[in-house]
């Protein structure tokens, strides 16, 4: 899971980028890079956060009106610099490309590319091959005769040769800004336009930072290609079957975001007011309702406000230690947990108390959470999630590559209560997840749920894309390689 930014402005771009950056920052923190255009390419990246990596000096060398940028979490390959975007080659034009996702045929694209089509690849980055597939397809066209129809007939070619999720942004040199989401549209990508100033990003919440108002989703299969002359051009260059990423609604965006017509804040909200009924079903009366901070917090107060119980800040978090989900190592995971949360102890002392959550992985961070508030004197730790087990790798993104790793792969939620420690434990149901993150029907209030269809493979193993066994055995011999 990454985050991507593009700007074509009148405007000097590079604090804007780096602005827009640090309000994607919770999609990665791996590494961070930004590329400009003035007539030249201008290129700053480095492995940390975007506070690490930019500085006034290198902020100054990035000149231009027109740029990309991208913060990573890095999904494949050992996450060295080599494979921090963005990425560019000279010819044609000068291209340069920053993506979201995982591309689930990148051994077999790598090797295409390396020994039939006799192209030089230097990381293990998978958009590599997507800006090499790009700027082969570009190539074949009329240079001489540049139009977007040439750009929208590579990116078909993009299409066609790989496979996975995808949403990306590439500047092409002296001609335009382009942005494609794949045919599924798994990972987000918005785009707004303010009179003669351009810009796509992975969340909505990085055009608020930047003063663009209003903003649309690119679509799943769409393109947008915006030209140095202002102008916006738009193809559906495959049909769509959105499959927008769950997991986004109920983890990974930020609550202020708006991803696919759908407000973050309140899709946790109703997972929340879903999550209530299960509680009562097992008559769980717990005293006081704690969050897990942070993302859960939304989820916990509607849920307090549906049981009648009271909500209190249980837990604090240090916030200068890094996610949880995004540190690698179930050692460092376990040490940071208790770096960065802390219980207060007058909040559950002596009383029922339920914990919130968003998701339970491996069951470390859980196990360790539930001692925490045992030991603050608890007298009975209750547990509930606002989404159901996970059981599946995501194959698309988010680091949680092998099948062994979940705590909920082959028990019952019973045996997940013991391995956690806790003195109940429950689950969001399909349903509610699924019917929470929809939202309501427009224009029928509460009543009636929207059809709208997801990615949930990661809770029932059912990948939009398809994922052969080879290819999940191949990502886990990879981990092993790269162990993170
Ligand atoms: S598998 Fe899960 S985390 Fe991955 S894209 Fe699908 S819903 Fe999102």
């Amino acid at each position: 899971m990454c985050g991507v930014i593009g700007l074509l402005t009148r405007r000097e771009v590079g604090p804007d980028l780096v602005e827009g950056l640090l309000a994607l920052q919770h999609r990665g923190q791996d590494s961070a890079g930004v590329l400009t255009s003035d007539g030249t390419f201008h290129l700053k990246k480095g492995n940390g956060t975007v506070g690490s990596v930019f500085n006034p000096k290198n902020l100054g060398r990035l000149t231009g009106t027109a740029g990309i940028g991208q913060v990573r979490y890095p999904t494949i390959g050992p996450g060295s610099v080599e494979d921090a975007q963005p990425f560019y080659v000279n010819h044609p034009f000068g291209v340069a490309m920053v993506h979201n996702g995982n591309v689930t045929n990148y051994f077999d694209l790598r090797r295409e590319l390396m020994c039939e089509d006799f192209r030089q690849l230097t990381s293990f980055s998978d958009v590599e091959p997507l800006l090499n597939v790009f700027a082969e397809g570009l190539e074949r066209t009329d240079l001489k005769h540049f139009s977007p129809a040439s750009v929208f007939k590579a990116v078909r070619g993009v299409f066609d040769r790989a496979h996975g999720a995808y949403s990306v942004v590439a500047l092409i040199h002296g001609r335009g800004l382009l942005a494609f989401r794949d045919p599924f549209g798994i990972k987000p990508l918005v785009f707004s336009q303010q009179g003669d100033e351009f810009a796509f990003a992975s969340e909505s919440v990085a055009f608020d930072r930047l003063g663009f108002h209003g903003f649309t989703d690119v679509k799943p299969g769409e393109a947008i290609f915006v030209d140095f002359k202002g102008k916006v051009h738009r193809s559906q260059i495959q049909p769509g079957t959105p499959r927008p990423c769950i997991f986004e609604f109920v983890y990974f965006a930020r609550p202020d975001s708006v991803i696919d017509g759908i407000e973050v804040y309140e899709a946790r909200l109703r997972l929340g007011e879903r999550l209530a009924r299960e509680v009562a079903r097992q008559g769980l009366k717990p005293d006081v309702i704690v969050p897990v901070p942070d993302t859960a917090r939304a989820a916990a107060s509607s849920l307090a406000s549906a049981l009648g119980v009271e909500l209190r800040e249980g837990l604090i978090k240090n916030r200068y230690i890094a996610r949880t989900f995004i540190m690698h190592g179930q050692d460092r995971r376990a040490l940071s947990v208790r770096q960065k949360l802390n219980p207060v102890r007058s909040q559950v002392q002596g009383r029922d108390v339920l914990l919130v959550d968003d998701s339970i992985v491996r069951g470390t961070t859980s196990r360790e959470i539930v001692q925490m508030v045992r030991d603050a004197g608890a007298r009975r730790v209750f547990m509930a999630i606002t989404a159901p087990p996970l059981r599946c790798p995501c194959v698309y993104g988010i680091d949680m590559m092998t099948r062994g790793e979940f705590v909920a792969k082959s028990r019952t939620v019973e045996q997940i209560r013991k391995v956690i420690g806790a003195d109940a434990l429950v689950y969001q149901t399909y349903e509610g997840l699924i019917e929470a993150v929809a939202g309501p029907q427009p224009g029928t209030r509460n009543s009636q749920p929207a059809t709208r269809q997801f990615c949930t493979a990661c809770f029932n193993g059912e990948y939009p894309t398809g994922v052969t066994r080879r290819y999940l055995a191949q990502m886990e011999r990879e981990r092993k390689r790269w162990p993170k």
